[in-house]
Parts: structure tokens; C-alpha cells; sequence
């Protein structure tokens, strides 16, 4: 059964074939839903109207005023040509720039008439001006009916915007409104609504388009963020009763000899307490009868590879297989090293696989793992492609899991018939039901203690100016026999800059360094895997006092000896990637350092990143403030890639209370309902899809 708001667009008036192809190219919009469902992504007020002089540099990024045209004039040639307007309100006075539509603008621009102006202000000189300006006659402008003012703002790309004009997205929505704002039907039951006080589905979808004040946008956003995140909720619950019932779990009662031998004779410390908890959890899990779904949380450096070795070990006792995927090849390297020797003289065959495992190695591992005598693999994104079939899979661990994309992690779930048990392991805390809409429906352990005699890592700030110092300190911490992180920023955009930086860096040391006895060695993305590798084992080894990288070490790498961690333009990494540098010193006994060097300029967000490294080492503090400090604008960079759902207004990091509550009422309404077969809950039901359903993904296998 269609509804009418599943018409394709091409129906409002207004838009046609052409239109709708290109709304569907570039924003995906296909539906009279989906463009109903696409929201501002800020609103202007448009019943203020500045006094030309009261404009300043930097103060609003979009302004209006109204002014005469005292004057007009044409300049350049050919595609240079531009045609200016000079209005003046008589506080001040402002130049108005076309270099396109000259011909049409020009008809409608006459000296000595009064116009209305809105649009992006520019200082030149301190001279006001607007490039493309909206402008009407203000006539015109104030027949029209005003209602709170305040217009949206969509989001559009520069091929739309160039066929739509300035104001034609807007006005595309109007047009949507008069043939489809009679046929939006409520889809909540009264009940839920009326509890929660939400508003009326028509109302809050007008008030999103055409907010009639802001309190009533207010609501509206409110609603629709609600709905959004019980749809969420309602999905991931049923699923996960789903999952469970019907998805039994493989069955690890032994605890044999590999695991016992090694717990009693290779552990090279005893566990922290929180370690062993959450190796009983898993425990639990894998004799439960159903499958695992975990997420384990421990701050950089809290031990949580030793878990998951463990972890494997188990496996491996009930005849099983078990892989670990890391991000980066180094990272799987490095796990590969310490599992071969903390597995020395046990009866366990470990293997590596990345991309750049050559391909006799490579048969011979598949054939291993087809065969089941390779028990443990450790590996990159490699060992989710097709060609890797094991023998019988029963538990995968996915290292640094934020730094995967949904669909690669969904992808080893279907590496055996029956799905193995999944723990997936991350150094960004959040709260559990946040992790539990980011990443879909999982368990949360916790790793909340660090291993014993870590001493806090001590964090200074240092500018420019304070270099001789710095190289002052590291001389003397290679000179108690210790080792140092050079660290220079890395950015996709211009890798060749960072190239720049990083090797200008590289020279700087090696000037400064001149005395034989230091070796520096380089890695960053750019090396062959084969030079990045030996690097790291110059590094790893002590052969190499310094290690001058881009941030590809950000994840993981351990060398407990290194006691130095030397960030550079530290001002250009987010807190997260901060926090995770700096893990990478303070793992030995040592007294271990982090200096962040920035210029001497910042702008205020950097700094507040930098004082709260320099006044806190938890990383569950930082990741707190980092939320805070990002605010609305940018959802969660890092975590958005790893993100469930497609939702279009809800931000389950900021709205944490709406996602409390639509948790809440999703238990109750599934409680009472569990299939919401109920015909007052259909509207649920296709909420759950919606936002939870098997078209793009199975959402039950994310972790
Ligand atoms: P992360 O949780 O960041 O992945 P790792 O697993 O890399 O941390 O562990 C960090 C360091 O702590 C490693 O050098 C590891 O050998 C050491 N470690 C782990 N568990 C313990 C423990 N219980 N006691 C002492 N050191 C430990
Ligand atoms: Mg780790």
C-alpha cells in the first residue's frame, strides 16, 4: 500500500524530471518523505534589519539591511566582468558584487530606488560588501506576509544551488507544503504523545519548514528528534530479543590446557582487577547459550589486548578459531609480536595478514585457516574480504573499533555459518545507551583501572619559542637511556604539506641531533609497509632513540620504554587523537612526558584542548569535555563513520535525554507489545523500520 508521500518528487510543482534527478543525485532526495524529512540545517532571522553601519567584520555570517542605490557600475571584461551596486542607508554605505546573471540583475537594479539586502557581508579595506546579494524592492519584500521571521536554511551542493538560485530550496519546500501538508498523517499513538507532550506530527514538520516562533520550533524539533531515536530504540530492542532467540551462541565450557598454561606460567604480571572482571563477563557470555555482542571500554593503555588474548585462548580450548582485526598495519603487527611471544612453547599457531602479506604467505595462510590449523589470526581490514574462510570461527575481536566503518565490522559476523561471538574494543568512552544507538545493540564492559606503578603522564605546554628547551629535554631523557615520539600532524587534504612538515621536522632533528649516538627513525603513511615496519622494529628494539611519525601511531603502538611524547602543532589534533598520543608514553615505570607544541596563536577552542590535556589525564573527563567543546555543529567527527543509523536531526551524543526517555518507552511499549502487532502501534512499527531496518543492513550485526 503507497502512500502519498512516497510520490517521487518530480510531482511538486515546481521541480518536474530534470529537478528530481538531480535532488536524487546530489542529496538522495527522492520522495515527497524525503524532502519533507529534509530539515534546515539553521535558521536567520529575517525581521532584523541592520543599520549598514552597525555591520561588522566577523559578527553575523548573513545580514540584511535596506538601502537606496545611489549609483551603478560595470569593471572588468570578458569572464572578469562584474557589475556593482552602491546602496547607502545613510549610516553608511555598501557595495553590492555580481559576476554572474549580469544581464537579469541589471533590469532589476535602478539607480535611486529602495531596496531590501540580504546576504554574506566582506570587508575589503573595511569597506562593506556582498557578493551575490538577495535583493528585492522593499515594497515587495514587506507585502509579503511575515510570519516569525526566521527562515530556514538548508544544506544544498553548489550544482543545486545553481539551478535552484539562492531562495529556490525554500521555495521548493513551500510548494511541497500546498500538495502534501494535507496528507501527513500522525503515526504516534495518542497515549505516547499526550505523556511525553509531543506535538502533533503536521505541526511539528510546518514548524521545522516555517517556524512560526522559536519556542514552537523548539517543539518541533523536539518531537522529531524523539521519534527519531525511538524509532532507534524500538529497533535495536526488538532485535536484540530477536538475535538472541533465535541466534544461538557458540559453547566454550572447557577451560583447558592452553588457556590454563598460560595463565598460570606466561602472564608476565598479574591482571588488574578490572581485567579479570571483564574476562569473567566474557566467560559468562560464551556459556550462556546465546552469542556475544560486547563492547569493552578502557581507557589507552588499561590492558585491554591482554583481554582479548585471553578471550581467544578460550576459544581456541573448545576447538574454535579466533581473529583480532586492528586498523592499522602496524597495529596488527605489533598485536602479532606479542602474541607469538607471550604464546612462545604453547600449542597455538598465530598468523598475520594484512594488505601487504605477499601472496605465497598469503595462500598459506588461507589454506591454514580453511583447514583449521592456524588458530589465531591477527590482521587489517584484509581479513574481511571474501577470500578468508576459516574453519571454524568462534570469536572475533575488533581492535580500536571507532576507527571502523559499520559495514566492515558487520562483515565478520558471516565469517562462520553461525555467527562467533563478537567483542569490539575502544578507547573513546561513552555512555552505554549512546554506544548502544552509535554502534547498534551490544553488552558494555568496562575497563575502569589502569595496571599498577603507572605514574601520570606530565603534560606541558610549549610554544615555538621554547624549541631549544625541548631539544634540551629530550637529550636528556636519551641520555637515561630512554626513547621519544616526535609527533607531526596529519591531514588527508594536503598530505603533501604534512609530507612537508614532517620531514623539515625530521631535518630539524637530525640538525640538532648531530652527535652519532642518536637514531632517528621516520614512519608515516606514505612509506612502503615493508620501510614503516622496519622502523618500527628500530624503534621498538631501542635501536632507534627517536621516531619521527604522523599520527599513524596514534592507535596502539606500545613501546613501554619511550618516555617522551613530543606532539606537534598540537593546536591541529582534536582531543581524542590527543589523549591517544599521549597513551603512548607512561607504560614502563618511568616518569614519562608529553609536550605539545603549538605557535603562539590560538584560537579559543585549541586552547581549551590544550589546558584540559595539560590538567587531566582521564580519558573519560576529556571525552566528556571534547563533547562539550564540539557542540552541535560537528557530529561527533570521529564517531560518525562508525554511526548505526541515518539520523537526520536527533545527535544521540547531545541528546542524551531524549535518548534516556525514548529508551525507556521503548521497553515499556515493547513490554506490553513485543511484536508491536497492535494495530495502534503500526505507526511504531514502521518507525522501527525505518530508522532499524533490513533494507541497507541487518542492524543486529553491528557491533
Ligand atoms: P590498551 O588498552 O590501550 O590497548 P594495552 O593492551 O596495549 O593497552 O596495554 C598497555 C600496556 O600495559 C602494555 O605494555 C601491557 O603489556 C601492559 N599491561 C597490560 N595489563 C597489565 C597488567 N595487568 N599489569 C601490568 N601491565 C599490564
Ligand atoms: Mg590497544
Amino acid at each position: 500500500m503507497e502512500h502519498y508521500l512516497d510520490n517521487g518528487i518530480q510531482f511538486v510543482p515546481g521541480v518536474g524530471e530534470a529537478r528530481a534527478k538531480l535532488l536524487e543525485r546530489e542529496l538522495g532526495i527522492r520522495t515527497m518523505r524525503d524532502l519533507l524529512w529534509y530539515f534546515p540545517f539553521r535558521y536567520i532571522d529575517r525581521t532584523r534589519i541592520y543599520r549598514i553601519a552597525e555591520i561588522r567584520d566577523g559578527e553575523a555570517t548573513l545580514v540584511q539591511f535596506r538601502g537606496r542605490v545611489t549609483g551603478v557600475n560595470y569593471a572588468g571584461a570578458g569572464r572578469k566582468r562584474r557589475f556593482t551596486a552602491v546602496v547607502s542607508d545613510g549610516s553608511s554605505q555598501a557595495e553590492l558584487v555580481w559576476f554572474q546573471g549580469i544581464k537579469w540583475i541589471e533590469k532589476r537594479i535602478e539607480v535611486g530606488r529602495e531596496y531590501l539586502v540580504f546576504g554574506r557581508p566582506s570587508f575589503f579595506k573595511g569597506e562593506l560588501s556582498l557578493v551575490h546579494p538577495e535583493i528585492e524592492t522593499v515594497e515587495k519584500a514587506f507585502s509579503r506576509k511575515a510570519a516569525s521571521g526566521m527562515q530556514g536554511v538548508y544544506s544544498t551542493t553548489e550544482r543545486l544551488a545553481s539551478v535552484l538560485g539562492a531562495k529556490g530550496f525554500y521555495l521548493l519546500v513551500c510548494n511541497l507544503w500546498t500538495v502534501a501538508g494535507d496528507r501527513i498523517e500522525e503515526y504516534l499513538p495518542e497515549a505516547l504523545r499526550t505523556r511525553h507532550g509531543l506535538m502533533p506530527l503536521r505541526e511539528a514538520l510546518y514548524n521545522l519548514h516555517f517556524p512560526q516562533s522559536a519556542e514552537l520550533l523548539r517543539q518541533a524539533q523536539y518531537r522529531l528528534k524523539f521519534d527519531e531515536l525511538l524509532g532507534v530504540q524500538l529497533g535495536i530492542q526488538s532485535r536484540r530479543t530477536e538475535r538472541l532467540a533465535k541466534l544461538g551462541g557458540f559453547l566454550f565450557p572447557r577451560v583447558g590446557g592452553v588457556f590454563r598454561t598460560f595463565y598460570e606460567r606466561k602472564l608476565p604480571f598479574p591482571l588488574t582487577g578490572a581485567q579479570k572482571r571483564v574476562v569473567r563477563e566474557i566467560r559468562q557470555d560464551t556459556v550462556s547459550g546465546y552469542q556475544m555482542n560486547r563492547l569493552l571500554q578502557g581507557d589507552v593503555g588499561s590492558g585491554k589486548t591482554l583481554v582479548a588474548l585471553l578471550s581467544m585462548l578460550l576459544a581456541v580450548d573448545n576447538d574454535f578459531q579466533a581473529c583480532l582485526m586492528a586498523p592499522t598495519e602496524i597495529l596488527a603487527r605489533q598485536h602479532y609480536a606479542t602474541f607469538v611471544r607471550m604464546l612462545e612453547g604453547l600449542d597455538v599457531r598465530v598468523a598475520v595478514l594484512t594488505g601487504a602479506t605477499r601472496a605465497r604467505e598469503r595462500r598459506q595462510i588461507l589454506a591454514g585457516l580453511a583447514d583449521g590449523t592456524i588458530h589465531l589470526l591477527v590482521g587489517t581490514h584484509a581479513l574481511i574480504e571474501e577470500k578468508v574462510q576459516f574453519h571454524n570461527l568462534g570469536f572475533v575481536v575488533i581492535d580500536e573499533q571507532h576507527r571502523f566503518g559499520v559495514e566492515q565490522r558487520a562483515r565478520l559476523w558471516t565469517k562462520n555459518a553461525q555467527p562467533p561471538h563478537i567483542l569490539v574494543m575502544t578507547a573513546t568512552p561513552i555512555p552505554r545507551t549512546l554506544a548502544m544507538t552509535l554502534y547498534g545493540d551490544l553488552d558494555v564492559s568496562v575497563i575502569d583501572e589502569l595496571p599498577p606503578g603507572r605514574q601520570p603522564v606530565r603534560t606541558v605546554h610549549y610554544t615555538d619559542a621554547a624549541r631549544l628547551r625541548l631539544f634540551g629535554f629530550m637529550r636528556q631523557q636519551i641520555a637515561l637511556g630512554r626513547q621519544v615520539y616526535v609527533v607531526y600532524p596529519l591531514i588527508r587534504e594536503s598530505e603533501t604539506m604534512d609530507y612537508k612538515d614532517l620531514t623539515d621536522g625530521f631535518e630539524a632533528i637530525a640538525r640538532d641531533f648531530p652527535l652519532p649516538q642518536y637514531v632517528t627513525a621516520v614512519c608515516h603513511g606514505r612509506m612502503k609497509p615493508a620501510d614503516k615496519e622496519e622502523s618500527m622494529r628500530q624503534f621498538k628494539s631501542g635501536e632507534a632513540h627517536i621516531l619521527v611519525a604522523t599520527s599513524v601511531i596514534e592507535v596502539g603502538v606500545d613501546v613501554p620504554n619511550a618516555t617522551v611524547m613530543v606532539i606537534e602543532s598540537a593546536e591541529r589534533f582534536g582531543l581524542s587523537q590527543l589523549h591517544q598520543l599521549r597513551g603512548r608514553v607512561g607504560r614502563g615505570g618511568e616518569q614519562s612526558y608529553c609536550i605539545l607544541m603549538t605557535g603562539e596563536k590560538l584560537s579559543r577552542e585549541a586552547r581549551a584542548r590544550i589546558r584540559a590535556m595539560c590538567e587531566t589525564g582521564d580519558g573519560f573527563r576529556l571525552a566528556e569535555l571534547d563533547l562539550k567543546l564540539r557542540g552541535a555543529g560537528d557530529v561527533n567527527g570521529t564517531q560518525q563513520s562508525g554511526m548505526a543509523f541515518d539520523l537526520k536531526i536527533a545527535n544521540p551524543t547531545l541528546d542524551v535525554q531524549i535518548l534516556t526517555l525514548t529508551r525507556e518507552a521503548a521497553m515499556e511499549i515493547l513490554r506490553l507489545d513485543p511484536t508491536l502487532g497492535e494495530p495502534e502501534n503500526r505507526g511504531l512499527r514502521e518507525l522501527a523500520r525505518r530508522y532499524c531496518g533490513r533494507e541497507r543492513i541487518d542492524f543486529s550485526m553491528i557491533s
